[in-house]
């Protein structure tokens, strides 16, 4: 295991609120209970909020700077999830406390997170093209670009590929969030693959808007541990067996009908339990 090489991640958008830390925390759940090391890495400065999605909150007393200027090991710094032990999470910093760090210093600060054999880091990155984006970008080598099917955060997304491109991160893969299916078939929502298209990135996956997310954020509970699954908890777990190669499987938001969201839930009911 030691010898596998680590994906680092980043999660990152042009516009802020679009779901980062959302699927940070449930994507990094969802991995982790398939058997992975994950660690997260809360990089969102002075708006630190995946440890309140992975009710964490009150445990965190070392961030990673206090490991980056020695003043505590980072052991120290790493949460482990209560129940998945295999989870971890490390914050940059604390609540609105501004940080100078240098790419350098993520990069090392990343490298000694894989050489604790984590198999998966996935950075929450803070939106846009600020020094903690390009810090987050710096260590890593895969990115995800979340999206709304909105023209404003599209047309950031895209600004942010540009940007991902420019600094050598190739493998780019696209999560479209908040999708409406009752306003794309009214032709109010541009589809799941018109926006896919307007990128040109792969698909990993699409996220229904659903009143689920915002319960699962105020109760500190990642979507994909519910017993019973919500769809976006589906699509959540989806894009995460996507990610780590599992499976090709795309729910089709574009064009519901009942039957496929029955389909999708068996599939998934089924093959857990
Ligand atoms: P970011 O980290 O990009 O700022 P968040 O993950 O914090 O975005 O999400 C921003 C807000 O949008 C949160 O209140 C979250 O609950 C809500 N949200 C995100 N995705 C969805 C969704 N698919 N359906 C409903 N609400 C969502
Ligand atoms: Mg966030």
């Amino acid at each position: 295991m030691d010898l596998e090489k680590t994906r680092t991640i980043v999660i990152t958008s042009g516009k802020g609120g679009v779901g980062k830390t959302t699927t940070t925390a449930n994507i990094g759940m969802s991995i982790a209970r398939l058997g992975y090391r994950v660690a997260l890495i809360d990089a969102d400065i002075g708006l630190r909020n995946l440890d309140l999605l992975l009710g964490l909150e009150n445990r965190i007393l070392y961030t990673a700077i206090e490991v980056i200027e020695g003043k505590c090991k980072l052991e120290q710094a790493l949460i482990r999830d209560k129940k998945w032990r295999n989870l971890a999470l490390v914050s940059m910093s604390k609540n609105r406390q501004r940080y100078n760090i240098t790419r350098e210093n993520m990069q090392m600060f990343v490298e000694s997170i894989a050489n604790k054999g984590y198999q998966f880091i996935l950075i929450d990155c803070p939106a846009g093209i600020d020094v903690g984006f390009v810090n987050a970008i710096a260590a890593s080598e895969e990115a995800i670009i979340i999206t709304t099917p909105e023209i404003t955060s599209i047309r950031d997304a895209d600004r942010v590929a540009g940007l991902l491109e420019a600094n050598g991160i190739y493998n780019v893969k696209l999560l479209v969030n908040r999708v409406r299916p009752d306003m794309i078939q009214t032709n109010d929502m541009m589809s799941v693959r018109d926006v896919q298209e307007m990128l040109g990135v792969p698909l990993l996956g699409a996220i229904p808007e659903d009143n689920n997310v915002i319960i699962s954020t105020n109760r500190g509970e990642p979507l994909v541990l519910k017993r019973k699954l919500s769809l976006s908890g589906i699509a959540l777990e989806n894009a995460a067996r996507r990610l780590i190669g599992k499976q090709d499987y795309l729910i089709d938001l574009d064009s519901p009908y009942k039957g496929v969201f029955q389909r999708v839930q068996d599939f998934f009911l089924g093959s857990e339990e």
